[in-house]
């Protein structure tokens, strides 16, 4: 499996960090994980274009997360685009109802090939692929969940926006690669997301074999002090997640 972070930033302008959407290759297969403003330029800068896309999996409609989401959509109705193989757009509970009332008024979904809007099970198959989800606490007003690929006997996980939650350990647990919410520094946490320390701790707790700290808030104290913090607990290895990162499990 490999993934290429395309955002490992926020809702927060940055011209070094965009908004949160992730690459996965495995098997055959290209999903995005979230797409943020931003994830279809980063597609054509690896030269992976959008079309390609076996689909998405939005952990949940936060703005950072979905802004690039109705343009891909409307992006698939490029004329004459040659493509067959379906597309696939997974969410959250809710995601459908999302979908059709504020993506399909202004992107009508293509008809030249199947595609299909689903709300994620807790777990299903793609082929050679496993993919498990759960619901992780962020906000109050929708559902968040985070993903997990295996595939080979190799495990990466996205623990999408969440604040500590147990339920991410079970997701997490012995993942060969975590993905995590890493907003902040701890003396600035802020409700909904994990900061540096308990992004180590649940890391560490869930026995994660390697982390990337991601959903970077731009701070004002050194980047360093990011691992610093992770590394408290967190004693595999780690590291920042940037833009245009490759990692291969
Ligand atoms: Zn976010
Ligand atoms: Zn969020």
């Amino acid at each position: 499996m490999i993934v290429t972070i395309l955002g490992s930033g926020t809702g927060t302008p940055s011209l070094q960090r965009q908004a949160p959407a992730y690459l996965l290759e495995v098997a055959g297969s290209r999903w995005l994980i979230d797409c943020g403003s931003g994830t279809l330029l980063q597609l054509e800068r690896l030269h992976k274009p959008f079309h390609t896309l076996d689909g998405v999996w939005i952990t949940h409609t936060h703005a950072d997360h979905i802004g690039d989401l109705t343009p891909l959509v409307h992006a698939m109705r490029l004329p004459g685009l040659r493509r067959s193989k379906p597309f696939t757009i997974f969410g959250p509970a809710g995601f459908c109802n999302f979908f059709q009332n504020i993506v399909q008024p202004v992107a009508a979904p293509p008809e030249s090939f199947p595609f299909h809007v689903r709300e994620a099970t807790e777990a299903c198959s793609l082929g050679e692929v496993t993919v498990r989800s759960q619901i992780v606490h962020h906000s109050d007003r929708f559902e968040s969940r985070g993903y997990r690929f295996d595939c080979g006997g190799k495990s990466i996980v996205f623990s999408g926006d969440c604040d500590y939650d147990p339920r991410l350990l079970t997701l997490a647990k012995e993942a060969d690669l975590l993905i995590i919410d890493c907003s902040t520094l701890d003396a600035n946490k802020v409700k909904g997301h994990l900061s540096a320390g308990l992004a180590g701790f649940l890391a560490a707790q869930a026995e994660a074999k390697q982390l990337i700290a991601s959903h970077l808030y731009p701070i004002e104290q050194p980047e360093e002090e990011r691992l610093a913090e992770c590394r408290i607990h967190f004693r595999g290895p780690v590291r920042l997640a940037e833009d245009l990162l490759t990692l291969t499990v």
